[in-house]
């Protein structure tokens, strides 16, 4: 089999609520910047990574995929994918402009469409191709309800129904207001609202310093928060380290990572509790399946970052032996053909062959952005 074409694509899918904020984001739209590789087999490959739409380099993307690996790609075998990721990962121009970034993001979609082509030849899931699940249950938990764009009544309310109605067992609510009092009042009336019993983790987004993540940690000690995601500067492995120390509130954290050796300085250095990796910071399932082999070294839990590569990462999270559980975000499934599931709080064992990421023909015309 040999690699045709290299097209990269983009879509703008408008999120739910028109605009959600967390501690340092608000967005309007999520990015899908994609890359589809045709075979002389006829086999199609599709991968993505997620960026916040506007202003945020999608085009930039876009042309990496084109223009820098698109050209190395050509005639090569789709099926090693290993050899691939290594020449797109050491092609020295693009190294020397980046190690992390746009990118990492580039490699990532173009990986995650040679995995797709490589389950899709073997005509099964990706998580079954990769050896099969762990488990026949994966947990999905709701980010959805816990933007700090939500109300406080309208936060409760939805938390209540994701629990009571939709049947979700796990609910995060992100954190970093002005006022740490505000994220004390919301998580305080979240836990009345859904009772002892359901895990609600909280996430800053790297939003404070060492002193305020001490100081709502010592606040929020009685609230039985599940997790601290993304407490301070998502590089600083001291000051998290300190906070794991000071805390007896679990730190999670990983999505903002770029590399499997990252990962080891954090996990090395006693500085987190839940590894969270991400296919798009990671440049793709590879790199991820390095990181999440260090964290089964460990004995780490492995919880990958969804906003909004689940249609992946469920593939990853069935495989992978330390992931029980798997955010919910809920924004771009209409684009694929076969969605992400979620029923009784637990995700649906996706059954199409390949890596969940085969595009309906629709999405490009509902979505589609011109390339430059
Ligand atoms: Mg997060």
């Amino acid at each position: 089999m040999k690699i045709k074409t290299v097209e990269p694509f983009i879509l703008h899918v408008p999120i739910e609520q028109k605009t959600i904020s967390d501690a340092r984001n608000t967005i309007t739209h999520w990015g899908v910047v994609g890359a589809k590789i045709t075979t002389d087999s006829g086999i199609v490959g599709y991968g993505y990574t997620g960026t916040h739409a506007e202003l945020a380099g999608d085009q930039a993307i876009a042309h990496v995929i084109k223009a820098s690996f698109g050209p190395i790609l050509i005639g090569e075998n789709p099926l090693e994918v290993n050899t691939l990721w290594h020449k797109m990962f050491n092609l020295a121009p693009m190294r020397w402009v980046g190690r992390a970034g746009i990118v990492h993001l580039a490699i990532g979609a173009i990986d995650v469409a040679l995995w797709d082509i490589k389950a899709k030849s073997a005509e099964q899931p990706l998580w079954q191709f990769l050896g099969g699940a762990t488990s026949d249950e994966l947990e999905a938990y709701n980010t959805n309800i816990g933007w700090m764009s939500n109300s406080l009544d309208s936060l409760v309310m939805q938390s209540s129904a994701a629990v009571q109605e939709q049947g979700f067992r796990r609910l995060k609510l992100k954190v970093g207001h002005a006022n740490l009092s505000d994220d004390i009042v919301r998580i305080a009336a979240v836990r009345k609202a859904v009772g002892p019993d359901i895990p609600i983790a909280v996430d800053a987004n790297g939003k404070w310093d060492l002193p305020t993540a001490i100081r709502f940690c010592k606040r929020a000690e009685d609230l039985d928060i599940f997790w601290l995601e993304e407490p301070l500067w998502f590089d600083d492995v001291k000051s998290h380290r300190k906070l794991c120390h000071a805390s007896s509130i679990p730190i999670a954290l990983g999505e903002q990572l770029y590399s499997v050796d990252a990962f080891a300085q954090f996990i090395s250095r006693g500085a987190m509790c839940y590894a969270q990796p991400d296919v798009t910071r990671l440049a793709g399932i590879s790199e991820y399946l390095r990181t999440a082999d260090l964290a089964y070294c460990h004995r780490m839990p492995v919880a990958a970052h969804v906003g909004d590569m689940g249609q992946v990462h469920v593939h990853l999270s069935f495989y992978h032996e330390m992931t029980t559980m798997l955010e919910y975000i809920p924004w771009i499934k209409r684009c694929f053909e076969e969605p992400i599931k979620v029923e009784n709080g637990l995700y649906a064992k996706p059954q199409n062959p390949g890596a969940g990421t085969t595009l309906l023909a629709s999405s490009l015309d509902n979505f589609g952005k011109p390339l430059a």
